[in-house]
Protein backbone atom coordinates (compact mmCIF):
# COMPACT_ATOMS: atom_id res chain seq x y z
CA UNK A 1 0.00 0.00 0.00
CA UNK A 2 1.33 3.51 -0.55
CA UNK A 3 -0.69 5.20 1.19
CA UNK A 4 -2.20 7.23 -1.55
CA UNK A 5 -5.97 7.82 -1.35
CA UNK A 6 -8.19 8.10 -4.19
CA UNK A 7 -8.98 11.80 -3.81
CA UNK A 8 -5.41 12.25 -3.93
CA UNK A 9 -5.42 11.21 -8.08
CA UNK A 10 -9.32 11.36 -9.25
CA UNK A 11 -11.00 9.47 -11.10
CA UNK A 12 -9.04 9.48 -14.67
CA UNK A 13 -6.01 8.50 -12.84
CA UNK A 14 -8.07 5.97 -10.62
CA UNK A 15 -9.49 4.45 -13.97
CA UNK A 16 -5.88 4.24 -15.64
CA UNK A 17 -4.86 2.42 -12.40
CA UNK A 18 -7.78 0.01 -12.94
CA UNK A 19 -6.58 -0.74 -16.58
CA UNK A 20 -3.32 -2.36 -15.60
CA UNK A 21 -4.67 -4.88 -12.78
CA UNK A 22 -7.30 -6.24 -15.54
CA UNK A 23 -7.22 -7.68 -19.09
CA UNK A 24 -9.84 -7.42 -21.48
CA UNK A 25 -11.57 -10.48 -23.22
CA UNK A 26 -10.27 -11.71 -26.90
CA UNK A 27 -13.31 -10.85 -28.26
CA UNK A 28 -13.11 -7.18 -26.73
CA UNK A 29 -12.53 -4.68 -29.35
CA UNK A 30 -12.47 -1.73 -27.10
CA UNK A 31 -12.23 -1.99 -23.53
CA UNK A 32 -12.08 0.70 -20.19
CA UNK A 33 -11.57 3.72 -21.62
CA UNK A 34 -14.73 5.21 -24.10
CA UNK A 35 -17.92 5.08 -23.62
CA UNK A 36 -18.68 2.06 -23.95
CA UNK A 37 -16.96 -1.35 -24.87
CA UNK A 38 -17.19 -3.00 -28.10
CA UNK A 39 -17.26 -6.69 -28.50
CA UNK A 40 -17.05 -9.05 -30.83
CA UNK A 41 -19.58 -11.06 -32.12
CA UNK A 42 -18.26 -14.39 -33.44
CA UNK A 43 -21.36 -14.65 -35.60
CA UNK A 44 -20.13 -11.57 -37.45
CA UNK A 45 -22.48 -8.21 -38.35
CA UNK A 46 -23.32 -6.48 -35.31
CA UNK A 47 -21.01 -5.39 -32.75
CA UNK A 48 -22.01 -5.72 -28.94
CA UNK A 49 -22.22 -2.69 -27.06
CA UNK A 50 -21.50 -2.74 -23.03
CA UNK A 51 -21.53 -0.10 -20.30
CA UNK A 52 -22.89 0.94 -17.16
CA UNK A 53 -23.20 3.69 -14.52
CA UNK A 54 -24.08 4.04 -11.03
CA UNK A 55 -25.98 7.02 -9.18
CA UNK A 56 -25.24 7.26 -5.28
CA UNK A 57 -27.45 9.49 -3.17
CA UNK A 58 -25.65 12.62 -2.32
CA UNK A 59 -23.25 12.20 -5.27
CA UNK A 60 -25.59 12.23 -8.19
CA UNK A 61 -29.23 13.28 -6.72
CA UNK A 62 -30.51 14.56 -3.49
CA UNK A 63 -33.56 12.75 -2.16
CA UNK A 64 -35.29 16.16 -1.31
CA UNK A 65 -34.28 17.80 -5.23
CA UNK A 66 -35.06 15.48 -7.14
CA UNK A 67 -37.93 12.74 -7.37
CA UNK A 68 -37.99 8.92 -7.80
CA UNK A 69 -39.06 9.41 -11.06
CA UNK A 70 -36.55 11.68 -12.08
CA UNK A 71 -33.63 9.42 -10.03
CA UNK A 72 -35.16 6.46 -12.19
CA UNK A 73 -35.09 8.31 -15.60
CA UNK A 74 -31.33 9.83 -14.65
CA UNK A 75 -30.01 6.63 -13.72
CA UNK A 76 -30.78 5.22 -17.38
CA UNK A 77 -30.36 7.93 -19.19
CA UNK A 78 -26.76 8.35 -18.31
CA UNK A 79 -26.26 4.92 -20.11
CA UNK A 80 -27.91 5.13 -23.14
CA UNK A 81 -26.34 8.46 -23.50
CA UNK A 82 -22.80 6.38 -23.41
CA UNK A 83 -24.62 4.06 -26.43
CA UNK A 84 -25.46 6.59 -28.55
CA UNK A 85 -22.04 7.78 -28.22
CA UNK A 86 -20.93 4.87 -30.01
CA UNK A 87 -23.33 5.33 -32.60
CA UNK A 88 -25.64 2.12 -31.33
CA UNK A 89 -28.81 1.45 -30.36
CA UNK A 90 -29.54 0.29 -26.75
CA UNK A 91 -31.20 -3.61 -26.45
CA UNK A 92 -31.05 -4.23 -22.66
CA UNK A 93 -30.43 -2.94 -19.41
CA UNK A 94 -30.07 -4.67 -15.98
CA UNK A 95 -31.10 -2.42 -12.50
CA UNK A 96 -29.46 -2.98 -9.70
CA UNK A 97 -30.47 -0.88 -6.65
CA UNK A 98 -29.19 -0.93 -2.93
CA UNK A 99 -31.54 0.78 -0.89
CA UNK A 100 -32.20 1.51 2.63
CA UNK A 101 -34.87 -0.72 4.84
CA UNK A 102 -36.79 2.27 5.29
CA UNK A 103 -37.35 3.36 2.09
CA UNK A 104 -40.98 3.10 0.85
CA UNK A 105 -42.03 0.59 -1.30
CA UNK A 106 -43.81 3.39 -3.44
CA UNK A 107 -40.60 5.41 -3.41
CA UNK A 108 -38.99 2.41 -5.59
CA UNK A 109 -42.27 2.08 -7.89
CA UNK A 110 -42.00 5.50 -9.28
CA UNK A 111 -38.31 5.16 -9.90
CA UNK A 112 -39.16 1.67 -11.91
CA UNK A 113 -41.50 4.09 -13.93
CA UNK A 114 -39.14 6.79 -14.84
CA UNK A 115 -36.64 3.90 -15.94
CA UNK A 116 -39.66 1.92 -17.40
CA UNK A 117 -40.90 4.99 -19.56
CA UNK A 118 -37.50 6.09 -20.53
CA UNK A 119 -36.47 2.32 -22.21
CA UNK A 120 -39.62 2.33 -23.79
CA UNK A 121 -38.94 5.13 -25.51
CA UNK A 122 -35.62 3.69 -27.21
CA UNK A 123 -36.82 -0.14 -26.93
CA UNK A 124 -34.49 -1.13 -24.72
CA UNK A 125 -35.55 -3.84 -22.76
CA UNK A 126 -35.01 -3.74 -18.80
CA UNK A 127 -34.26 -7.70 -18.53
CA UNK A 128 -33.28 -8.10 -14.48
CA UNK A 129 -30.94 -6.74 -11.80
CA UNK A 130 -30.74 -7.30 -8.52
CA UNK A 131 -31.97 -5.51 -4.99
CA UNK A 132 -30.15 -5.61 -1.94
CA UNK A 133 -30.48 -3.50 1.13
CA UNK A 134 -28.04 -0.35 1.91
CA UNK A 135 -26.87 0.61 5.26
CA UNK A 136 -25.65 4.18 3.77
CA UNK A 137 -28.26 5.72 1.23
CA UNK A 138 -29.60 5.00 -2.19
CA UNK A 139 -28.04 3.76 -5.00
CA UNK A 140 -28.67 2.55 -8.35
CA UNK A 141 -26.32 0.63 -10.98
CA UNK A 142 -27.40 0.23 -14.59
CA UNK A 143 -25.88 -1.88 -17.26
CA UNK A 144 -26.67 -1.39 -20.75
CA UNK A 145 -26.05 -3.59 -23.58
CA UNK A 146 -26.06 -2.09 -27.07
CA UNK A 147 -25.33 -2.91 -30.65
CA UNK A 148 -24.17 -0.97 -33.71
CA UNK A 149 -22.84 -1.91 -37.20
CA UNK A 150 -19.07 -2.35 -37.68
CA UNK A 151 -18.90 0.61 -40.11
CA UNK A 152 -21.34 2.89 -38.04
CA UNK A 153 -19.22 2.21 -34.63
CA UNK A 154 -17.62 5.52 -33.52
CA UNK A 155 -15.34 5.85 -30.86
CA UNK A 156 -13.21 8.63 -29.54
CA UNK A 157 -10.22 7.99 -31.02
CA UNK A 158 -10.97 9.08 -34.51
CA UNK A 159 -10.37 12.72 -35.04
CA UNK A 160 -7.87 13.83 -37.22
CA UNK A 161 -6.49 17.42 -37.84
CA UNK A 162 -8.57 19.37 -39.76
CA UNK A 163 -12.56 18.10 -38.89
CA UNK A 164 -15.21 19.94 -37.68
CA UNK A 165 -15.62 19.83 -34.21
CA UNK A 166 -19.47 19.73 -33.11
CA UNK A 167 -21.96 19.50 -30.74
CA UNK A 168 -25.77 18.89 -30.07
CA UNK A 169 -28.17 20.66 -27.88
CA UNK A 170 -26.91 23.72 -25.32
CA UNK A 171 -24.10 23.50 -22.86
CA UNK A 172 -24.07 24.48 -19.11
CA UNK A 173 -26.60 24.89 -16.12
CA UNK A 174 -27.64 21.57 -16.18
CA UNK A 175 -28.05 21.34 -12.52
CA UNK A 176 -31.23 23.50 -12.78
CA UNK A 177 -33.19 20.50 -13.73
CA UNK A 178 -31.87 18.99 -16.78
CA UNK A 179 -29.67 16.80 -15.22
CA UNK A 180 -32.72 14.82 -13.97
CA UNK A 181 -34.64 15.15 -16.96
CA UNK A 182 -32.37 15.13 -20.30
CA UNK A 183 -33.19 13.06 -23.34
CA UNK A 184 -30.24 10.70 -24.33
CA UNK A 185 -29.22 11.40 -27.97
CA UNK A 186 -30.13 8.21 -29.00
CA UNK A 187 -32.23 8.84 -32.53
CA UNK A 188 -29.99 11.86 -32.89
CA UNK A 189 -26.35 9.92 -32.61
CA UNK A 190 -28.08 7.23 -34.90
CA UNK A 191 -29.31 9.99 -37.49
CA UNK A 192 -25.87 11.38 -37.74
CA UNK A 193 -23.89 8.35 -38.30
CA UNK A 194 -26.47 6.92 -40.83
CA UNK A 195 -26.15 9.82 -42.99
CA UNK A 196 -22.19 10.91 -42.20
CA UNK A 197 -19.10 9.62 -42.10
CA UNK A 198 -18.91 10.14 -38.20
CA UNK A 199 -15.30 10.95 -37.42
CA UNK A 200 -15.25 10.76 -33.80
CA UNK A 201 -17.83 10.90 -31.12
CA UNK A 202 -18.79 10.74 -26.88
CA UNK A 203 -21.32 12.13 -24.91
CA UNK A 204 -20.68 15.03 -22.84
CA UNK A 205 -21.09 13.77 -18.58
CA UNK A 206 -18.44 15.72 -17.01
CA UNK A 207 -18.42 19.38 -19.24
CA UNK A 208 -16.45 20.46 -22.56
CA UNK A 209 -13.76 21.70 -20.40
CA UNK A 210 -13.10 18.09 -19.29
CA UNK A 211 -14.37 15.86 -22.00
CA UNK A 212 -12.53 17.21 -24.91
CA UNK A 213 -9.13 16.31 -23.10
CA UNK A 214 -10.66 12.94 -22.80
CA UNK A 215 -11.10 12.95 -27.30
CA UNK A 216 -7.85 14.81 -27.13
CA UNK A 217 -5.94 12.02 -25.51
CA UNK A 218 -7.75 8.95 -26.92
CA UNK A 219 -7.02 10.87 -31.09
CA UNK A 220 -3.74 12.25 -29.95
CA UNK A 221 -5.26 16.07 -31.46
CA UNK A 222 -6.28 18.90 -29.59
CA UNK A 223 -9.09 21.19 -30.46
CA UNK A 224 -9.39 24.98 -31.02
CA UNK A 225 -12.89 25.95 -29.91
CA UNK A 226 -14.05 29.01 -31.29
CA UNK A 227 -15.76 31.31 -28.25
CA UNK A 228 -18.57 32.48 -30.09
CA UNK A 229 -19.96 29.03 -31.73
CA UNK A 230 -20.41 27.68 -28.02
CA UNK A 231 -24.42 26.87 -27.89
CA UNK A 232 -24.42 28.59 -24.14
CA UNK A 233 -27.63 26.61 -22.51
CA UNK A 234 -30.18 29.84 -21.40
CA UNK A 235 -30.34 27.63 -17.57
CA UNK A 236 -26.42 28.78 -17.66
CA UNK A 237 -26.62 32.32 -19.02
CA UNK A 238 -29.71 33.21 -16.47
CA UNK A 239 -28.85 37.03 -14.88
CA UNK A 240 -25.06 36.61 -15.02
CA UNK A 241 -22.26 37.96 -17.09
CA UNK A 242 -20.84 36.29 -20.10
CA UNK A 243 -17.47 35.23 -18.35
CA UNK A 244 -19.93 33.04 -15.72
CA UNK A 245 -22.35 31.82 -18.38
CA UNK A 246 -19.03 30.72 -20.42
CA UNK A 247 -17.74 28.95 -17.54
CA UNK A 248 -20.86 27.02 -16.71
CA UNK A 249 -20.88 25.94 -20.41
CA UNK A 250 -17.52 24.22 -19.73
CA UNK A 251 -17.38 23.29 -16.10
CA UNK A 252 -20.74 22.71 -15.12
CA UNK A 253 -21.29 18.56 -16.68
CA UNK A 254 -23.71 16.76 -17.09
CA UNK A 255 -24.56 18.02 -20.40
CA UNK A 256 -25.26 14.38 -21.74
CA UNK A 257 -25.03 16.19 -25.45
CA UNK A 258 -22.82 15.12 -27.90
CA UNK A 259 -19.44 16.02 -29.21
CA UNK A 260 -19.07 15.09 -32.65
CA UNK A 261 -16.69 15.10 -34.74
CA UNK A 262 -16.88 15.38 -38.91
CA UNK A 263 -14.67 15.58 -42.08
CA UNK A 264 -14.15 19.48 -42.94
CA UNK A 265 -15.56 18.28 -46.74
CA UNK A 266 -19.45 18.86 -45.23
CA UNK A 267 -21.98 21.75 -45.41
CA UNK A 268 -22.66 23.27 -42.26
CA UNK A 269 -25.33 25.28 -43.22
CA UNK A 270 -27.20 21.68 -45.08
CA UNK A 271 -25.89 19.59 -42.29
CA UNK A 272 -27.81 21.82 -39.27
CA UNK A 273 -30.76 21.97 -42.19
CA UNK A 274 -30.98 18.63 -42.15
CA UNK A 275 -30.48 17.40 -38.53
CA UNK A 276 -32.88 20.61 -37.13
CA UNK A 277 -35.90 19.53 -39.78
CA UNK A 278 -35.51 16.48 -37.63
CA UNK A 279 -34.90 16.83 -34.57
CA UNK A 280 -36.27 19.38 -31.68
CA UNK A 281 -33.08 20.06 -31.33
CA UNK A 282 -29.68 22.07 -32.62
CA UNK A 283 -26.52 21.09 -33.93
CA UNK A 284 -23.64 23.70 -34.11
CA UNK A 285 -20.03 23.69 -35.30
CA UNK A 286 -18.05 24.86 -32.54
CA UNK A 287 -13.98 24.77 -33.68
CA UNK A 288 -11.34 22.47 -35.63
CA UNK A 289 -9.45 19.63 -34.97
CA UNK A 290 -5.85 20.81 -34.57
CA UNK A 291 -2.34 19.16 -33.72
CA UNK A 292 -1.97 17.68 -30.52
CA UNK A 293 1.32 20.07 -30.07
CA UNK A 294 -1.33 23.12 -30.17
CA UNK A 295 -3.39 22.48 -27.44
CA UNK A 296 -6.89 23.00 -26.64
CA UNK A 297 -7.39 26.23 -26.77
CA UNK A 298 -10.74 28.51 -26.60
CA UNK A 299 -10.28 31.39 -29.37
CA UNK A 300 -11.90 34.57 -28.50
CA UNK A 301 -11.57 37.17 -31.72
CA UNK A 302 -8.32 35.09 -32.90
CA UNK A 303 -7.06 35.05 -30.18
CA UNK A 304 -6.29 31.59 -28.57
CA UNK A 305 -6.13 31.29 -24.50
CA UNK A 306 -5.43 27.66 -23.60
CA UNK A 307 -8.68 25.97 -21.64
CA UNK A 308 -8.21 25.13 -18.32
CA UNK A 309 -8.81 21.26 -17.70
CA UNK A 310 -11.97 21.25 -15.31
CA UNK A 311 -15.28 19.63 -14.82
CA UNK A 312 -16.57 17.36 -13.06
CA UNK A 313 -14.52 14.55 -11.23
CA UNK A 314 -15.45 12.34 -9.16
CA UNK A 315 -13.05 12.33 -5.79
CA UNK A 316 -11.25 15.36 -6.24
CA UNK A 317 -8.36 16.35 -9.15
CA UNK A 318 -8.79 15.56 -12.48
MG1 LIG B 1 -19.69 8.81 -21.72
Amino acid sequence: MTGRKISDIGEFRLIEEFKKLVKAGQRTLVGIGDDAAVIENPRGGMLTLFTTDMLVEGTHFELGRATPYQIGWKSLGCSLSDIAAMGGLPSAAVVSIGAPGELEVEFLRELYRGIHELAERFGCGIVGGDTVRSSNGLVISVAVLGEVEKEKLTLRSGARPGDGVWVTGSLGGSIQGKHLSFTPRVAEARFLVENYPVKAMMDLSDGLGSDLFRMAESSNVAFHIEEELLPIDLMAVGEVDRETALTRALYDGEDFELLVVLPPSLREDEVVEKFSSRFNCGLAIIGTVVDRARGISLVRKGVETRIREGGFSHFGPA
